[in-house]
């Protein structure tokens, strides 16, 4: 029997890893710069926290989480499909309020959901993202914003497209909920199976539908910005001031609801015309709401971003933008050319690793050319070659592999002259 990865689940193998590195160190730094710290939640939790959390008329909570029961007394445990919920759920655990008026966190996190498996979707997939919870002022869309974008713009992702949407407060989303079934009675023959049921359970994501046939009635629905309330409306105009302030770019787009119920106020999704169906890169939006349905006794305003792994990947590929990223390579390879020098290629591999120099050895009793033929395949820098006469000499041949200059050196010196050029 051959076991296969399960469907929608993607080994990630040595040679891919440097790509997932590279993106995952400039995301921490970019993060940390901006004055984020990391946190890292369990990967499952009670399946009640996202039923109450993303709202039980989401695509996420009805068809894709993976839930479990451990025992037949326990309660339902899921693996986490999204981020924020856990992030709100130790926020309010571990009382974060009391340590700072201002929480920020991030995360690189794996995640869990049941969907159709496409290019771009996957059924365990990776998300970075982050949380700055506390403020209700529209400095903090801004700022998470502008550091999603850095994030693209550092990595040198071309050709993204930012939408920006209000969503109001609940009241306002009340209110457009029956305009929009208003709007849309009249059609409702026209509307494709997925859309009549949402337009019972949550109207606003028929906005969301991809369906060719219903783009233009839903390019006349009502928008949502018209009614806003005053304050909404002027948070909304200040988190676009700032975003010019920043040179953002960004387009309004009176559609983009996203798929979590818990958003309030702003909305954003970064779209890449170069992923084909699956589009967002990644997107975000305030969710003052949440944290009161978690228990929280006083609300907490907070606003976030979560971005694929995935996807970014499959873009920067398409653009060629891993050629600054190196996939990881030994500094030097100590190469035996004798029978008698292998020992004292394996004790000097050691010594050179507790030096800190990253080393390859032979292991397989290799002959000479080939340990050279795989230095060279590990893009090694330098050889140390040892045989017979340097045994007794104690000078080695130190190659450089790359201009392919050689010359014999104590092993003392060897180790300064590689530790400088490490
Ligand atoms: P969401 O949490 O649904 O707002 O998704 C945020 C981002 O995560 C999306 O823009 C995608 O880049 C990524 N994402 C969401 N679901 C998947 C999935 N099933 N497979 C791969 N990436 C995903």
């Amino acid at each position: 029997m051959k076991f296969q990865s399960i469907k929608g689940t993607k080994d990630i193998l040595p040679h891919d890893i440097y790509k997932w590195r590279y993106i995952e160190e400039k995301v921490r730094s970019i993060f940390e710069r901006f004055g984020y710290r990391e946190i890292r939640t369990p990967i499952f939790e009670e399946t009640a926290l996202f039923r109450r959390s993303i709202g039980e008329t989401t695509d996420i909570v009805g068809k894709e989480m993976y839930s479990f029961q451990p025992d037949p007394d326990s309660e339902s445990l899921t693996l986490r499909p999204e981020m924020t919920a856990s992030v709100i759920r130790a926020y309010l655990q571990h009382n974060l309020a009391s340590q700072s008026a201002l929480t920020k966190v991030y995360y690189i996190a794996e995640l869990f959901r049941k969907e159709r498996p496409q290019a771009g979707r996957q059924r365990q997939f990776w998300q970075f993202g982050c949380e700055c919870i506390g403020s209700a002022e529209p400095e903090a869309d801004a700022e998470i914003i502008a550091l999603m974008m850095s994030i693209y713009q550092e990595l040198g992702v071309p050709n993204t497209v930012l939408r920006l949407n209000s969503l109001g407060d609940a009241h306002t989303r009340k209110v457009y909920r029956e305009v929009l079934r208003e709007y849309l009675r009249p059609h409702y023959d026209r509307l494709d199976d997925v859309s009549k049921e949402r337009f019972e359970k949550n109207p606003l994501r028929i906005l969301d539908s991809k369906n060719p046939d219903l783009q233009e009635l839903i390019a006349h629905a009502p928008r949502i910005i018209d009614y806003l309330d005053d304050a909404s409306r002027e948070h909304f105009q200040a988190v676009q001031d700032f975003l010019h302030d920043f040179g953002i770019t960004f387009t309004i787009d009176h559609c983009l609801v996203r798929g979590l119920d818990y958003y309030s106020r702003t909305a954003f999704e970064l779209q890449s015309p170069d992923l084909g169906a699956q589009n967002a890169l990644g997107g975000g939006g305030r969710y003052d709401g949440l944290a009161s349905l978690l228990g929280s006794e006083k609300p907490v305003p907070a606003v976030g971003f979560a971005s694929g792994m995935e996807r970014l990947i499959m873009t920067m590929e398409k653009y060629q933008l891993f050629s600054a990223a190196k996939p990881l390579a030994p500094t030097v390879m100590i190469v035996a050319q004798s029978e008698s020098a292998r020992r004292w290629a394996i004790g000097t591999a050691q010594l050179f690793r507790r030096e800190g120099i990253a080393t390859e050895v032979d292991i397989l009793r290799r002959s000479m050319k080939s340990q050279l033929r795989e230095a060279n395949r590990l893009g090694a820098k330098y050889a140390v070659i040892a045989g017979e006469q340097e045994m007794q000499s104690g000078h080695f041949q130190l190659k450089n592999l790359m201009t392919g200059e050689q010359r014999a050196l104590l092993l003392s010196e060897i180790l300064e002259h590689i530790k400088v050029d490490k």
